[in-house]
């Protein structure tokens, strides 16, 4: 998977104005890996999501620049607007080889505003979304040591 390519950056895409820092949380939705240890991974890179602790995003480019994320960069923590997005993207599957658990996720900090999704300095999960299987035990288990809620899918609020 291609770190930098979920939102497309698209030709429609127009340079939003330089906005303020977010201090209201924005909601999004994203998956993570399931790591061996039962920690949340991101999904297109090796980075443990940190326990009870918010995440900073730090830049990997090449050539890097202060703060991240920047705009005509790939840095931030990436979420889709909607679960719908989420849902229909590869993002949302697992394999038999990688576990991956969905679930809503609070951006903040400075927040760049992509046509179907965000890319953040700051993030941490709000809830995870079970299956309904036999991965619903690990995902409890994640859920309590993030300290946070797991609902099954079909009761999921927008
Ligand atoms: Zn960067």
């Amino acid at each position: 998977m291609h770190f930098g390519g979920l939102f497309g950056f698209g030709e429609n895409e127009k340079r939003a104005p330089a906005a303020p820092p977010s201090v209201e949380p924005i909601v999004a939705y994203r998956s993570w890996r399931v790591g061996k240890e039962e920690m949340l991974i991101s999904a297109t890179f090796e980075c443990v999501w940190n326990v009870r602790e918010r995440m900073t995003a730090t830049c990997r480019q090449p050539v890097t620049h202060p703060a991240a994320p920047a705009w005509d960069c790939r840095c931030g923590f990436y979420a889709f607007k909607t679960h719908g997005a989420l849902a229909a993207s590869e993002y949302a599957l697992g394999s038999s080889a990688v576990e991956v658990v969905c679930g809503r996720v609070a951006l903040w900090g400075t927040v760049i505003d992509h046509e179907t999704g965000y890319r953040a300095e700051h993030a941490y999960p709000q809830v995870l979304y079970l299956r309904g299987d036999r991965s619903d035990e690990v995902v409890r288990r994640i859920a309590d040591r993030y300290a946070i809620e797991c609902v099954p899918l079909s009761l999921r609020k927008p």
